[in-house]
């Protein structure tokens, strides 16, 4: 549980409905430029959806593959809030700063627990593993 009134989750909802959009534009802009996909992304389908991250990466865009995965912490977020662990630290437990929950309204981790996943999986967050 966290102390975030309502009327920071609903700004920090916002803030993620918002980068939504643009994630959402730029994927189909991006994937229309390859005329093979263009029926496909005339309906971006749910985030979730492994076949639209198979595309992606099929479609080896870097930048398409960035997005995905912002969408998809997107969705992760709007599912903490709907769970109420929104805005807690997912290792620790400790309330993540309503500052970095502002600047990083996807954030699941505090500012040392991100400094230490991010040490330790680096070459996840490289892409190696795809
Ligand atoms: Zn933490």
């Amino acid at each position: 549980m966290t102390s975030l009134t309502i009327e920071k989750l609903d700004y920090l909802k916002g803030l993620l409905d918002q980068r939504e959009d643009t994630l959402r534009n730029d994927i189909r802009r991006e994937v229309n430029l390859q005329d093979d996909y263009t029926d496909l992304a005339s309906e971006v389908p749910d985030p979730g959806d492994s076949s639209f991250a198979n595309l992606a990466v099929d479609l080896g865009n870097a930048a398409v593959t960035r997005d995905l995965m912002e969408l998809r912490a997107i969705k992760a977020a709007r599912s903490r809030m709907e769970q109420k662990t929104y805005g807690t630290c997912i290792e620790c437990g400790y309330e993540i700063p309503y500052e970095r929950m502002e600047a990083q309204p996807t954030a699941e981790r505090c500012a040392p627990c991100q400094d230490v996943y991010e040490k330790t999986h680096i070459d996840a967050l490289k892409g190696a593993s795809l």
